[in-house]
């Protein structure tokens, strides 16, 4: 990986140009710059065919001054420490600007799921549990699913955690299966959560969602849900979706529910017969009124930043976009929607679920929807705030938001 395109130095970065606005002390801001726990772990694993194989793995606590930590497990083959870094950096922003009392943390392991039976992904998911279990729990670090890991990963995880620890504690986990304490609306959180901040964003921004479109890329969780959502909430019509097998385009608009659904059956978007083919690239420079990065990091760079002609981006992935593209984006006149504002629904729905495994009583769908909505508005309005105050972009101003909030937690506690 490129330094440029190293996303934990790109978080660095971005925190240095707050704390340099915010004007923050020396220690805070070096204590801000860095994690305050990494464990790094080997994780043997016996295979189907009797083979044991080694897998690395990681889990990461940012900072945990407003609360103990929280962010995804992500299972992928490029997932380096700096990528865990980097997430777990971006979520202590996330859970501050929606003003959670949580840290920021989070976890990878580097494999291949696709290439794994569900029983290897079990012992996977066992094995990683037994590994960092010491830094786990309701009080210190909680994760949830992320890119390539699922509700029933994380059943196994709860379930290997409480064997362990000998008691049933919901809340060290989230993004659970409905019949082991998850919660309801948690599967479309961070899509719906950027489908309410979208809807936000275009009446702040005066930009008229009657008639408009929408390109995204990715259509796993995060981007399957934003599809059908903008469609059904919002009313955009989807007029191009790519993922890592490919693309379509389709001027007269993609039905999202078909499109999901042929994702579902066929592992991704190639193929699909209701339009042109697009390539992974090519989505970037598709006319639209609103462009959504829903699949991972460093995809909008300086290479490929000025061909979008889009009026919004709507960052749903974490760290899509490079400091050289934000630059570029904001020079061309496109307002971009940051990641740890855009797609924190799923932070939002993860901490409702931990209060309802805290209380062992459950919400309704309709009460899980309405806080997320009020949640994700007022997040939306205090950065909107931020960024005509300050006279920043709305990245600038979310990091002004949350860096804050997090110094200040710092300094009550007396760590600076
Ligand atoms: P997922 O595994 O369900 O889906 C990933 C999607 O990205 C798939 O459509 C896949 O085909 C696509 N993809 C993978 N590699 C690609 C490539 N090289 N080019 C184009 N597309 C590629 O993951 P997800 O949970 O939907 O997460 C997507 C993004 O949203 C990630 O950046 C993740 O960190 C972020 N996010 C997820 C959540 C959540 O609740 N799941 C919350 C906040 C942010």
């Amino acid at each position: 990986m490129s330094e440029a395109l190293n996303p934990f130095k790109i978080a660095q970065q971005q925190l240095d140009a707050a704390a340099e606005r915010l004007g923050l002390d020396a220690a805070t801001h070096e204590l801000l710059r860095w994690p305050m726990q990494e464990l790094k772990v080997t994780l043997p694993v016996r295979m189907d065919d009797g083979s044991t194989r080694i897998f690395h793995g990681f889990r990461v606590a940012h900072n945990t001054a407003r609360g103990p930590a929280k962010g995804g497990l992500r299972w992928h083959p490029d997932e380096t420490i700096d990528t865990v870094r980097a997430l777990a950096t971006w979520m202590t922003w996330k859970t501050a600007v929606v003003d959670l009392p949580l840290g920021g943390g989070k976890g990878g392991v580097v494999c291949n799921p696709k290439a794994l039976s569900a029983a290897e992904k079990e012992r996977l998911a066992r094995a990683y549990v037994r590994a960092v279990a010491r830094a786990l729990g309701s009080t210190r670090d909680v994760p949830a699913p992320d890119v390539y890991t699922t509700p029933q990963i994380m059943a196994w995880m709860l379930d290997e955690y409480e064997t362990i620890s000998g008691e049933k504690q919901p809340g060290v986990i989230t993004g659970k299966p409905l019949p082991l304490g998850g919660s309801a609306g948690r599967e479309d959180a961070t899509g719906r959560g950027g489908v309410y901040v979208l809807r936000e964003a275009a009446k702040a921004l005066s930009i008229n969602l009657a008639g408009a479109t929408l390109a995204i890329q990715g259509l796993g969780n995060v981007g399957r849900h934003a599809a059908l959502l903008a469609e059904s909430i919002l009313g955009l019509k989807i007029v191009a979706a790519a993922d890592e097998t490919g693309g379509v385009y389709n001027a007269r608009g993609l039905n999202a529910r078909q499109l999901v659904d042929y994702v579902a059956l066929h592992g991704g978007v190639a193929g699909y017969p209701e339009g042109d083919f697009l390539t992974n690239e090519e989505l970037f420079a598709v006319e639209a009124t609103v462009l959504v990065p829903a699949a991972l990091e460093s995809v909008i760079t300086e290479k490929n930043a000025d061909q979008l002609r889009c009026r919004l981006c709507l960052e749903l992935a974490n760290g899509p976009s490079t400091p050289e593209a934000d630059r570029i984006l904001e020079e061309k006149g496109i307002p971009v929607i940051p990641d740890f504002l855009a797609n924190a629904g799923g932070v939002t729905v993860s901490y409702f679920e931990q209060v309802q495994n805290a209380y062992n009583f459950f919400w309704t769908l309709k009460d899980v929807h309405n806080r997320l909505d009020d949640q994700m508005t007022q997040a939306f309005n205090g950065v909107f705030e931020m960024h005509r105050r300050e006279k920043v972009n709305l990245r600038q101003a979310a990091y002004l938001v949350s860096v804050a909030r997090v110094a200040e937690a710092c300094k009550l506690r007396g760590w600076v």
